[in-house]
C-alpha cells in the first residue's frame, strides 16, 4: 500500500533493515485516521542483533576521547537543525502536536546534545586519602550497551536528546520508538547514519511488550533509561528484577498541582494556568499543571479568564501554523481522555468549557477532543486523582494554606508543581512542603537545562537534563595502588 511517508526501516549495526519477523506496524495520522507510514514490528531477535552490534561498536567508541565524542555529538545536533523542517512536518503529522510548537523541540534537542557534549570532561573520579602510604582513587566507566525506551508525546526530541548522555559517557544505545508515533525516530536513524560509527546507535521499532520487554530483559543490557507511564515503569522494574540487577532510571507521569495564593495577580495566574496545560501538545506533557488550586478570593476572576482563553484556542490541522491544538495522539488515548468526560460529570465536577468532540466536517475523522476545563473539582474526583495526559484542566478551590498543601501532596505522584504568590516567605514555605522534583515559583512549563528534571514518589527515579544524568550512564570503580 502506498502511504505518504512510506516504509521506514529499523537501524541496526549501521544498516537499515526490516524485522526478522517480516511483520510491519502501521502508523496512523491522528488528525485524519489515515495510515501514513509503516515501521517493522520488531522482535526479541531484532533486539539481539541490535545488542550484538552495540557491543561491537562500543568497544571502539570507549577508546575515543571525550573531546572527540563531544565533537561527534555536536555534529548530530547540527545535522538535526539542518533537517528541522522535514522533522517537524513528519512529527506534526505523526503525533498531532502542532507544527508551531514542534520547532521548539528541534531547538531543545539541539541544545540538549550540545550541552551534554560539553560535559564529557566532568566524567571524573576522585582521589581518596584512605591511607597515607597508598594511592586510592575512583574512575567512571561506561556500562556498555544501554537501552532507552521513549513515549509518544515528544518522540523526536526524546529519540535525539536521550542519546546524548549515554553516548558521551562511552556507551552504545538501543533506542525503542513509541509504537503510536514511530516515524520520526527513523529520521534520527538517518541522521545517526551520517555521523556515528555503525552499531553505536541502534533504533528498533515495535511493541512495548515485545521490543521494550526484550531490551529490559536482555542479559547484556545492564542499564535502562525509561520515559513513560507509571504503570509501565513499575512493570519494567519487575521485569528487570526477574532477570538480574539492572540500573534503571524512570521518568514517569504526574498530576501536577498549581497553587495560586490570594495575592497573585489573577490575570497572570489565568495566563500561566493555560500555558502550563500545554494545550499545543493537547495536554500530553508530563509536566502539565493539570490541577489548578485557586484561593477562593481569586477563584471567580481567574476562572472567567481561563475559560475565555481556552475558548480562544484554535483547534485544527497540526500542520497549519495557525493551529493552537491538534488531536490527541491515538485511538486508544482518545478513549482514555474522553472517559474523563463521563466520570467527571458523574463525580459532580462543573463543566466550564469543552467536554466533547469538536463539531464540524474537519473533525469527523481523527482523535479530536475539545480543550476542556472543569470547575468545583475536589480531590475525591477521578479527574483530580488520575493523570489524564490530555487537554483537561481541573480547577479546585481552597481557603486554608495547610489544606492546599495536603491537597497538593495527597497523591502518590510528585513530578512538578507551580506556586503563585508575590510573598517570598509564602513561596519558600510552600516550596519546602510540596513533594515534587521540580517547582516553579511564578512560572510553569519551562525546563532549565542543567538544573535537572526528576519525579518524586511514583513519578520517577533518577535525574535527567543535568550532569547527574550523564554520570548515571557510568559506573564507578575503586582502585587501590599499594605502594
Ligand atoms: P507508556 O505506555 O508507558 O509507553 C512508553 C514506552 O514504553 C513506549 O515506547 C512503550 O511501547 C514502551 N513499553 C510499553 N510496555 C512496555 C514494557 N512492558 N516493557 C518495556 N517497554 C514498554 O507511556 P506513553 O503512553 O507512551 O506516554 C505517556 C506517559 O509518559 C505519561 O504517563 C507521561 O506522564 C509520561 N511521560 C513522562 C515524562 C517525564 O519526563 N517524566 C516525559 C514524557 C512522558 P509502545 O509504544 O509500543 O506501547
Amino acid at each position: 500500500m502506498e502511504t505518504r511517508f512510506g516504509d521506514r526501516l529499523m537501524y541496526i549495526g549501521g544498516e537499515f533493515v526490516a524485522s526478522e519477523s517480516g511483520e510491519w506496524m502501521p502508523s496512523v495520522n491522528p488528525a485524519t485516521e489515515e495510515i501514513h507510514g509503516r515501521v517493522p514490528a520488531g522482535t526479541a531477535a531484532d533486539v539481539d542483533r541490535a545488542v550484538e552490534a552495540g557491543l561491537a561498536a562500543q568497544v571502539e567508541w570507549a577508546k575515543v576521547s571525550v573531546w572527540e565524542r563531544g565533537e561527534i555529538i555536536r555534529e548530530l545536533a547540527n545535522a538535526i537543525e539542518a533537517r528541522a523542517d522535514e522533522i517537524v512536518e513528519l512529527e506534526a503529522a505523526d503525533t498531532g502536536n502542532t507544527i508551531a510548537s514542534l520547532s521548539g523541540d528541534i531547538m531543545l534537542a539541539k541544545g540538549y546534545l550540545n550541552f551534554t557534549a560539553g560535559l564529557g570532561i566532568e566524567i571524573k573520579g576522585e582521589t581518596v586519602p584512605a591511607t597515607v602510604e597508598n594511592i586510592h582513587f575512583t574512575m567512571r566507566e561506561p556500562y556498555g550497551v544501554v537501552g532507552r525506551i521513549v513515549p509518544f508525546n515528544h518522540p523526536f526530541l526524546f529519540a535525539a536528546a536521550h542519546l546524548a548522555a549515554p553516548l558521551i559517557a562511552g556507551n552504545a544505545v538501543i533506542l525503542k520508538s513509541p509504537d503510536q508515533s514511530p516515524l520520526s525516530a527513523s529520521l534520527m536513524a538517518e541522521i545517526c547514519h551520517g555521523v556515528l560509527p555503525p552499531g553505536l546507535v541502534n533504533i528498533v521499532h515495535g511493541q512495548g511488550m515485545v521490543v521494550g520487554d526484550a531490551i529490559v530483559r536482555h542479559p547484556k543490557v545492564p542499564r535502562i533509561g525509561f520515559t513513560g507511564s507509571v504503570g509501565t515503569g513499575m512493570a519494567i522494574q519487575r521485569s528487570a528484577a526477574e532477570v538480574g540487577i539492572k540500573h534503571l532510571s524512570l521518568e514517569l507521569g504526574g498530576k501536577n498541582p498549581f497553587i495560586a495564593f490570594p495575592d497573585a495577580d489573577p490575570s497572570a495566574v489565568a495566563k500561566a494556568a493555560v500555558g502550563g496545560m500545554n494545550f499545543s501538545w493537547s495536554g500530553q506533557s508530563c509536566g502539565s499543571t493539570s490541577r489548578l488550586m485557586l484561593h477562593e478570593s481569586i477563584y471567580d476572576e481567574v476562572v472567567e479568564q481561563i475559560v475565555a482563553a481556552v475558548n480562544a484556542i484554535k483547534l485544527g490541522d497540526p500542520l497549519d501554523h495557525s493551529s493552537g491544538m491538534g488531536p490527541v495522539n491515538s485511538e486508544g488515548h482518545y478513549r482514555h481522555v474522553t472517559s474523563f468526560f463521563e466520570s467527571s460529570e458523574k463525580d459532580g465536577a462543573t463543566l466550564l468549557t469543552g467536554g466533547k468532540r469538536p463539531e464540524g466536517a474537519q473533525f469527523e475523522k481523527g482523535y479530536w477532543v475539545e480543550p476542556t476545563v472543569y470547575g468545583d473539582v475536589t480531590m475525591e474526583m477521578r479527574v483530580a486523582r488520575e493523570e489524564v495526559f490530555g487537554p483537561i484542566l481541573s480547577i479546585l478551590k481552597w481557603s486554608d494554606p495547610d489544606e492546599v498543601v495536603e491537597m497538593a501532596n495527597c497523591l502518590d505522584l510528585g513530578l512538578t508543581a507551580a506556586i503563585w504568590t508575590n510573598d517570598l516567605n509564602t513561596a519558600m514555605n510552600t516550596v519546602r512542603r510540596i513533594d515534587a522534583g521540580l517547582i516553579w515559583v511564578n512560572g510553569t512549563g519551562r525546563h532549565y537545562l542543567g538544573t535537572g528534571f526528576s519525579g518524586w514518589k511514583n513519578s520517577g527515579l533518577g535525574r535527567e537534563e543535568c550532569l547527574e544524568e550523564l554520570l548515571s550512564y557510568t559506573r564507578s570503580k575503586s582502585v587501590h595502588i599499594i605502594l
